[in-house]
């Protein structure tokens, strides 16, 4: 089954979003295989943005992403990437639409309060990043009544 990286970035975790996001996640049928709090390190978060490296707002997007703690999640499902992708909204929030998370609770593109992966290659890369010990091993029970 495909998953994905989600991250809640550190204005989603002061502005108390992380209930909210978690429950969209929930909520639409993917399961939960990993999740914790953490403040990253300058390097740590370089690593993570390392393929944006060269654009003019790599400084302050790597400023922003060590400012707090932020919440790590692997999610599992069916185009759990894609989909995750359509629950979390365009990139600037301006453009989201209402109904996304960044639609509905973001303003500006770089306090846009959540990361999700772009692709399933870039998922595998990113929770091989944030969980090296891997996702959690579990069922949800739940699976006979999302799946046919
Ligand atoms: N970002 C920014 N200014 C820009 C483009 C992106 O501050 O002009 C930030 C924004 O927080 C975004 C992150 O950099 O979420 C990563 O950019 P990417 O293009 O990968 O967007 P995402 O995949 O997060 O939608
Ligand atoms: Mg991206």
């Amino acid at each position: 089954m495909e998953q994905t990286f989600i991250m809640i970035k550190p204005d989603g975790v002061q502005r108390g979003l992380v209930g909210e996001i978690i429950c969209r996640f929930e909520k639409k049928g993917f399961t939960l295989k990993g999740l914790k709090l953490q403040t990253v390190e300058r390097s740590f978060a370089e690593k993570h943005y390392e393929d944006l490296s060269k654009k003019p707002f790599f400084g302050g997007l790597v400023e922003y992403i060590i400012s707090g703690p932020v919440v790590a999640m692997i999610w599992e499902g069916k185009n759990v990437v894609a989909t995750g992708r359509k629950i979390i909204g365009a990139t600037n929030p301006a453009e989201s639409a209402p109904g996304t998370i960044r639609g509905d609770y973001a303003v500006e593109i770089g306090r846009n309060i959540i990361h999700g992966s772009d692709a399933v290659e870039s998922a595998r890369k990113e929770i091989g990043l944030w969980f090296p010990e891997g996702p959690a091993n579990w069922q949800s029970s739940l699976h006979p009544w999302i799946y046919e």
